[in-house]
């Protein structure tokens, strides 16, 4: 029996992607041949990356002077292409708000590359919440936040008006909310949340922004590089290609991000209403924070813990364990869950 998989990533992807990525491994597009076997310069699959880096645009409604590439090395790596392409060689300086363990790993790769003032951090309050009224003028190279926070389940919900590049790690909420994606001079996400499975990481660039550093880039951490090569500089991890493309052709034909929003805030608020509802279940993020994504709480009477847990599991629910440095749980309602599942884990919190 299908599991209702509440899964932080890798996750739930819509189920018509999964069986028609079982099919392409089998036989691609009639062509007698694996999508696991093919070269990625046929003329099979290079259709496959052309269709997937355009659907990007014409969903989040950008014009050519953005470019969208596909790359791997998880949005990890990302952490540290984004100061090797735009943090200055000489007097680097980059700005970065703080919302938790990835905003951290983002962090510390800038650090090795120039100067870093975190502008803002809920550190101290165990990233319950999302800083605010902080500024980031045009003495930095570049602003960078972390739009979801997978792990606390903190969202931000507004983005501000900084003089300087806009950087944002979109992994956990990508094409989960319509939103002015024009505001951002660079948006990268790591796949397996929310548009495929693990091995490639999206990246969105505003061209003009590239080539004004000054560093020496190693070839691979080179956006320049992967745009004149199409996104095809090495070998791409085509069987993710594949996956997200299917995805994304999925989100669109079923009426793209604005519907799945509408699904989204429908979810979270039937969850969160119960959590606020229930006395042996309570939320620790502030309210007007919280992630239409990832939904984190505790329950309040440690006894009935083992009860708790041994219903959801016995409802067929899956991934309901918050992170390990957090504990509690935590409720992942990404683009592809039902909103039956979300109906289920409610049943089970209102059975105890
Ligand atoms: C999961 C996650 C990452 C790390 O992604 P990898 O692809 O595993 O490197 C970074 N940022 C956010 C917000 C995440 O949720």
């Amino acid at each position: 029996m299908k599991k209702h998989n509440f899964s932080a990533g890798p996750c739930i992807l819509p189920q018509e992607v999964f069986e028609q990525s079982a099919a392409a491994i089998l036989d691609f597009n009639g062509s007698g041949l694996s999508l696991l076997e093919i070269s990625h310069r046929s003329k099979d699959f290079v259709p496959v990356m052309e269709e997937a880096r355009a659907i990007v645009k014409r969903l989040m409604k950008l014009g050519d002077e953005y470019e969208v590439l596909y790359l791997g090395g998880g949005a990890s790596l990302q952490f540290a292409m984004v100061p090797f392409n735009l943090m200055k060689q000489n007097g680097g300086h980059a700005a970065y708000l703080d919302t938790g363990v990835w905003a951290s790993g983002a962090i510390k790769e800038a650090e090795k590359l120039g100067k870093v003032n975190i502008i803002g951090s809920s550190k101290a309050e165990g990233y319950t919440y999302i800083p605010k009224n902080y500024t980031a003028g045009p003495e930095y190279d570049y602003f960078h936040c972390t739009s979801n926070n997978t792990i606390y389940g903190t969202q931000m919900k507004t983005f501000p008006k900084v003089d300087t590049l806009m950087v944002c790690d979109m992994s956990s909420d990508i094409f989960s909310r319509e939103m002015d994606f024009s505001q951002f001079d660079l948006i990268y996400a790591g796949a397996q949340k929310n548009m495929g499975p693990a091995g490639v990481t999206l990246v969105v660039v505003k061209k003009e922004i590239l080539g004004k550093t000054g560093r020496n880039i190693p070839s691979y951490l080179d956006y320049s590089l992967h745009i004149s090569k199409d996104s095809m500089l090495n070998t791409p991890p085509v069987f993710p290609v594949y996956a997200s493309l299917l995805t994304l052709q999925h989100l669109e034909k079923n009426g793209g991000i604005a519907a799945a929003e509408e699904k989204n805030m429908a979810k979270a608020a039937l969850l969160y209403r119960e959590i606020d509802r229930n006395p042996l279940f309570e939320g620790f993020c502030a309210e007007e924070d919280r992630s239409l994504m990832n939904v984190c709480f505790k329950i309040t009477d440690e006894t009935r813990k083992e009860a708790f847990d041994a219903a959801w599991k016995a409802a067929g629910i899956n991934g309901l364990n918050g992170h390990r440095s957090v504990g509690g749980y935590r409720a992942s309602l990404y683009n592809a869950l039902p909103l039956e599942s979300v109906k289920i884990l409610i049943d089970v919190m209102k059975s105890l």
